[in-house]
């Protein structure tokens, strides 16, 4: 959006818009569903009545990469895919983020093939991996809520030498149900 560049100085006010600016942000996270096999049937029930992943603003599947923001690769992803993964990839504004969904998209899960990739991390920065095949609802949606954990703390995604992009690289426990620290909202004390 620009703002960044616009935030210059650290004051007050600066830091209230800059947590305006990153409530905003985690709050309306857009997924690029990129399912291409069973892991993406799981994707489809996260988002349904049972577990309403619009309760953490991120249900609006967008199927163009220009409005979207949080890419969720849900099954294995053959080498002949991948340059359209890619592409999407490239197409999506920054700041934009990338699940990994399932053992698949992760390892190649079973498919240890040469026609199937072993692990898209090799060709797109992954911030979040969600084990399991397939994983539950409640996994991706602890894959959803870190990323939103991150940009209520860093906001915008990290970046290396000359710019690169660098992963957050988080991988989701099984759950244990224990308490987590939960997205903080606007009323809360920083
Ligand atoms: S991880 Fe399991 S459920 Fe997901 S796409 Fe692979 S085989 Fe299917």
């Amino acid at each position: 959006m620009g703002l960044e560049g616009a935030i210059t100085t650290d004051n007050v006010l600066t830091t209230q818009l800059r947590r305006v600016v990153n409530w905003a942000r985690r709050s309306s996270l857009w997924p690029m569903p990129f399912a291409t096999a069973c892991c993406g049937i799981e994707l489809m029930a996260t988002a349904s009545s049972r577990y309403d992943l619009a309760r953490f603003g991120a249900e609006v599947m967008r199927f163009s990469p220009r409005q979207a923001d949080l890419m969720i690769v849900a099954g294995r992803v053959s080498v002949k895919m991948l340059p359209v993964l890619q592409r999407i990839y490239e197409q999506m504004p920054e700041p934009k983020w990338v699940i990994s969904m399932g053992a698949c998209a992760s390892t190649g899960g079973v498919f240890d093939t040469y026609a199937t990739v072993q692990g898209v991390d090799q060709f797109i920065p992954v911030d979040v991996y969600v084990p399991g095949c397939p994983p539950r609802p409640e996994m991706l949606i602890e894959g959803v809520m870190a990323i939103q954990r991150h940009i209520d703390e860093e906001g915008m995604p990290p970046s290396g030498p000359g710019g690169r992009r660098v992963p957050l690289g988080i991988t989701v426990q099984a759950p244990t149900h224990a308490l987590k620290p939960q997205p903080i909202g606007l009323n809360s004390k920083a």
